[in-house]
């Protein structure tokens, strides 16, 4: 059995194209497909480079040849077409049924939303770092600072928009069957699991991912929106490489806890917004710093400062952190979230901070990126 793993291990010995980067952290390369004994892969590149990318790609399929038990490799060139640009992204090369090959043929549907100003992505590399919980304390923060905010909770594998905001009625629909959204705080909040059965177990395929995400972005009564925040799913898979790719996205704001781990994963989160050229607005850091409630010593339970490090590393802002703290957590699910109910305390005045620097990001308008993307390890 090939795994996945002796691929990559195999392509990290082949450069990328500035000759250096490891293919695999180049961005540019596709999960990897394993179809018996046959293991496909694509790589991303403009139409116009697909000449010079050859080589790299027969050195690739050359590296994964080489693996025992290997019989066939297919490195494919796939190429996007640049956002605005209207027309269907179109294969660099004959790509074969190389993974590549159906994610450029899904296309993209980047048409703005009308009324909505800035759409930005509360993404993370993985599960259970925060992330629903910061897009959602966010989200009222922003909405604290007099903005027109919305909440879409895009999280198909564990919506907790509903919960988080404690809303349990459905959305009103209208004569025109578009969704009403629930107001909370000031903030309108859509959520994939006021549509589906929370509980129920989903397995969600390409199109559906999309046809339910167009809904909840376009057939909603969002009205004059200056931010909406929309809570992605965890992860880099191609669930959340779609929906980076279908909605207008002003920017992304990456969540992740200190760890070594779950900064491995940010990074991966990083590079899939860089793939599909959304801004990263910046990396909040969860989870940061654990204040003992009962003697208030201060311990650094999964590190301290890995996120800031890490955000420098890779060129995207540091935006702030937010500590371990249990009052964020009970708020969280008694359904009033710290930022409403202790709006004058310490754990509010971080999210408003970070809400201020988004803020302002979101109005300079401009890519944030502050260092060149190839990162030499
Ligand atoms: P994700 O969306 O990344 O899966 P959640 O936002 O659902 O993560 O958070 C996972 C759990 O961690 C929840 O129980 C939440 O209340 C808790 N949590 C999130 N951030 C904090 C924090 N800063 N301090 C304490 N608990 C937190």
């Amino acid at each position: 059995m090939i795994t996945r793993d002796q691929v990559l291990a195999a392509l990290a010995r082949v450069p990328g194209p500035d000759g250096v980067t490891p293919l695999p952290e180049t961005g540019l390369m596709s999960d990897v497909a394993i179809n018996g004994d046959r293991v496909y892969v694509a790589i991303r590149t403009e139409p116009a480079r697909a000449a010079a990318m050859e080589p790299l790609c027969r050195a690739a399929e050359q590296a994964i040849a080489a693996l025992p038990g290997v019989a066939g490799a297919l490195v494919a060139l796939t190429a996007e077409a640049s956002p605005g640009a209207g027309g269907r992204p179109a294969p660099a090369r004959a790509a074969g049924h190389g993974p590549g090959a159906s994610r450029a043929a899904a296309g993209r549907n980047r048409a703005a939303v009308p009324g909505v100003r800035h759409i930005v992505a509360v993404a993370s590399g993985k599960g259970g770092v925060g992330k629903s919980t910061t897009a959602c304390n966010l989200a009222l923060a922003l909405a604290g600072l007099g903005l027109s905010v919305g909440l879409l909770d895009a999280d198909i594998y564990g919506p907790s928009a509903p919960r988080l905001f404690g809303i349990s009625e459905k959305p009103e629909m209208l004569e025109n069957r578009m969704l009403k959204p629930p107001v909370r705080w000031g903030v309108k909040v859509m959520s994939i699991g006021f549509l589906v059965d929370p509980e129920a177990a989903i397995i969600w395929r390409g199109p559906m991912v999309m046809s339910a995400l167009q809904q909840l972005l376009r057939e909603v009564v969002w009205g004059d929106l200056d931010v909406l925040v929309v809570d992605m799913p965890p992860g880099t898979g191609d669930a959340q490489l779609t929906m980076a790719q279908n909605v207008p996205l002003a920017g992304a704001v990456i969540v992740s806890t200190p760890q070594d781990l779950a900064l491995i994963d940010a990074r991966r989160g990083v590079a899939m917004f860089d793939k599909v050229d959304v801004p990263v607005l910046g990396v909040v850091e969860n989870m940061s710093t654990f204040i003992c409630p009962a003697c208030g010593t201060r311990s650094d339970i999964f590190g301290h400062g890995g996120a800031r490090h890490e955000a420098e590393r890779i060129g995207a802002p540091f935006l702030g952190e937010i500590p371990l703290h249990m009052t964020i957590r009970e708020t969280s699910d008694a359904g009033r979230p710290v930022v409403i109910s202790e709006p004058e305390g310490p754990h509010a005045a971080a999210y408003l901070s970070i809400a201020k620097a988004i803020a302002s990001r979101l109005a300079a308008g401009a890519s944030a990126r502050q260092a060149p993307r190839i990162v030499i390890d």
